[in-house]
């Protein structure tokens, strides 16, 4: 990677001004990893100059691409952040010392493990949470995609971890700020250095699947095509083929057999707007018979991470089972570079916006809880106490959305009963909530919501909340407002959680 690559890379993106600063932070780098050696033998330099050229790819904002420049520079050099910070500003190097705070959690991780939850999963949400700024995170994906890139230098042993923590920490992350590209590039490459044979196996059996397949396919594209243009919808169809990794996953679910996958190739198809979306899932089933199963409705509901899309599967009239995904080109966009893809959109409007709000700003609603678990790892910096009990339920707990009969999004942790909707809608709401109606049917209060729910609360001016409601709350938010409730009603004293505790164990002894 030359520097002049990445420069005219850039030229095609940024403003004269933030060339010129690329130039100088690409040569600051320089001269600081002058010397040093890649495990290929080539200058270390061309690592850092990698990263950059995947962050202009990924159409991040130039302080971003600067600290993909100077990423190693205080790790791996003499360099300070004082030193960045007054060479390239202080979001540069802000920007910087979270991709070395990051590297230091993850090797850190063994002492976290004592008092965290311990799964994998875990740790991806942990490294999102102390990398402070989505940007970090989205730069260490940079990094590691670069490393996996070049692993065939490394010892075999060392490519098998590398490879190994790819796939269950690095790869979750993309996909949970929806960076689907990203995220495929780092599982495929991945686990062809963890279980080469079975990556080979599998991508030939998928090349022997394909060749008869493409054929077929092309029929179909064909004649959706022609429907579609006498309907006068303007659409981009295209083929994509399934991963080899995702197929690996799949296939442990069928049992291995290849032909109980329906999508090994799907069509796209991308159009203008959302109601075209729909349009076109209805020209579909009129002309073909859809799986009704099948049918996914991720544009109404999106997937946690903000995927959205339609899916169907259907069977044409000679037999062949095709999969459709349309989405509009904004969310396919978002499809392929999820989080990277708000930056593009957001950067140049609210530059001075974004640095003072930091994330906030931008997140769509989906990805809210990267701002909650960023304000907790805020707080546990600042050597707040926070209960294990908290961590595991608000910041590590799954999160599901469900929505208000007017449309609102709320966004819970899995397991949430319906009190805790009513208080996070508001604390009257929960102070008097009498009924709740989940999708139109009765709910009980002890019945948890599912994602995609759709939760009425019923309220009385009359209704009071009452002590038993405390085992019928799961998040923290709902907990404490009730608590207050009840003390200020005088149904519960007012004292120490601690004393709280043993007082509810002693009476549920009591009670037997
Ligand atoms: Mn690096």
């Amino acid at each position: 990677m030359k520097k002049r690559e990445v420069l005219e890379l850039a030229s095609q993106t940024y403003t004269d001004d933030q060339l010129a600063e690329l130039e100088h932070a690409m040569d600051f780098a320089t001269s600081k990893h002058r010397g040093q050696k890649r495990l290929s033998g080539e200058p270390y330099i061309i690592h850092p100059f990698a990263v950059a050229r995947l962050l202009i790819e990924w159409g991040m904002d130039m302080d971003s691409v600067l600290a993909g420049v100077l990423h190693d520079c205080v790790e791996d050099t003499e360099t300070t952040l004082d030193e960045i910070e007054s060479l390239f500003g202080r979001d540069v190097s802000f920007l910087v010392d979270g991709v070395t705070k990051v590297s230091q959690a993850r090797s850190g991780m063994r002492d976290l493990d004592s008092y965290l939850p311990q799964t994998k999963d875990n740790l991806s949400k942990l490294l999102i949470a102390v990398s402070q700024d989505v940007r970090v995170i989205i730069i260490k994906l940079a990094d590691r995609l670069h490393n996996l890139q070049t692993l065939q230098y490394l010892p075999v042993e060392k490519q098998k971890k590398v490879a190994r923590e790819s796939l269950e920490v690095f790869a979750q992350i993309a996909d949970r700020i929806g960076m689907g590209r990203v995220r495929m590039q780092i599982e495929e490459l991945a686990f062809s250095y963890l279980d080469p044979r079975e990556f080979n196996h599998l991508k030939s059996l998928m090349k022997k699947r394909l060749g008869k397949s493409t054929r077929k396919l092309g029929t179909v594209r064909i004649e959706v095509e022609k429907e579609l243009s006498k309907q006068h919808i303007q659409a981009e169809i295209n083929g994509r083929v399934k991963s080899i990794y995702s197929l690996y996953k799949k296939l442990r679910k069928v049992n291995g057999n290849i032909d109980d996958i329906y999508d090994l190739m799907a069509l796209r198809i991308i159009v203008d707007d959302k109601e075209t979306c729909y349009k076109v899932l209805g020209i579909l089933h009129s002309m073909y018979q859809p799986m009704i199963a099948r049918i996914k409705d991720y544009i109404a509901v999106p997937k946690p991470n903000g995927y959205q899309s339609l899916h169907t599967t259907v069977l044409t009239p000679n037999e062949q089972i095709v999969e459709f995904q349309i989405r509009t080109h904004e969310m396919h966009d978002y499809a392929e570079r999820g989080l990277a893809a708000s930056f593009h959109y957001h950067e140049q409007k609210s530059k001075k916006n974004y640095v003072r709000k930091k994330t906030a700003v931008h997140l769509p609603t989906e990805l809210q809880w990267i701002t909650q678990m960023q304000e907790v790892a805020a707080r546990l910096r600042d050597g707040e106490k926070i209960s294990k009990k908290q961590l595991n339920v608000d910041l590590f707990g799954d999160r599901i959305f469900v929505f208000s009969p007017k449309g609102d999004i709320y966004n819970m942790p899995e397991g949430a009963l319906p009190l805790d909707f009513a208080y996070l809608v508001h604390s009257d709401i929960g102070k008097h909530a009498y009924s709740f109606r989940v999708n139109g049917v009765i709910h009980p209060f002890d019945k948890p919501l599912a994602n995609g729910d759709v939760v009425e609360v019923t309220t009385r001016k009359l209704s009071q909340p009452k002590k038993d409601w405390q085992d019928l709350v799961t998040t923290t938010h709902a907990r404490t407002k009730l608590r207050m409730q009840l003390r200020k009603l005088g149904v519960i004293q007012a004292v120490s959680g601690a004393a709280a505790i043993i007082h509810d164990k002693a009476l549920r002894k009591k009670r037997g």
